[in-house]
């Protein structure tokens, strides 16, 4: 059974950033289509804050997940801070104490995470949000855990499951966030936080278990 351990964090992290310092464009693309064109310089910034954290002696992973939760709410503006932010604080909470940790804790954390993407945003599946990338990775992850994948592949299931809960999102009309204002004209184009949420599950993929 695989288990990931902090550098692992770390370097999921790291990875991230890096991932979304190459997208952005892409993203901020996506954003002006629908919104005010900032998601891609939003998230590379506050990524890159969080994967620039100093590495402390002996932090333990719920330490660690907490302070990257605190940068991004603190660091990054408009919707996403605070809902990524959300996200790790969340994440971290069901791993505290824990050094090492197996696709049991990490399904745990990941639906802490969403939980409160969802307490704090409000969202609903097929609201054209991160949460319709964020939802059936969820359920994705579990479903292989109770196959008895380990950790990478529970983390490969859920990341090809945000993938097809972002491209879900294309046809949508927005009911959350900036593009609801949009109306029927945000239909035709892919969700820009959702295609985050799935960089960052991709991301845990590559860099977890
Ligand atoms: P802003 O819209 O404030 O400029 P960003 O562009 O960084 O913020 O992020 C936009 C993304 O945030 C959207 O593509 C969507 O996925 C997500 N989002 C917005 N509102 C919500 C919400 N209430 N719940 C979940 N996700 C949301
Ligand atoms: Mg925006
Ligand atoms: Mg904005």
């Amino acid at each position: 059974m695989t288990v990931a351990d902090v550098s692992q964090f770390r370097a999921w992290i790291a990875d991230t950033s890096a991932m979304l310092t190459e997208q952005a464009e892409h993203l901020t693309d996506l954003d002006r289509a629908i919104g005010d064109g900032d998601h891609g310089t939003n998230m590379a910034r506050g990524f890159a804050a969080c994967a620039a954290l100093p590495d402390a002696d002996g932090e333990g992973i719920d330490a660690y997940l907490k302070k990257v939760g605190m940068t991004l709410v603190s660091q990054v503006g408009g919707a996403s801070g605070p809902l990524y932010g959300t996200f790790f604080l969340r994440f971290a909470a069901p791993l505290a104490g824990a050094t090492s940790v197996g696709p049991t804790e990490v399904a745990q954390a990941l639906r802490a995470g969403v939980d409160g993407v969802v307490a704090r945003g409000k969202a609903e599946v097929g609201d054209k949000t991160m949460y319709d990338a964020l939802a059936p990775a969820v359920r994705a992850f579990d479903g292989a855990a109770s196959g008895g994948a380990d950790l990478a592949g529970c983390l490969e299931a859920a990341a090809v499951a945000a993938a097809g809960g972002r491209d879900s999102t294309e046809p949508l009309v927005a009911r959350k966030g900036r593009a609801s204002y949009l109306g029927e004209r945000s239909a035709g184009h892919l969700d820009p936080g959702a295609t985050s949420a799935t960089m960052l599950l991709e991301s845990a993929a590559r860099s977890l278990g």
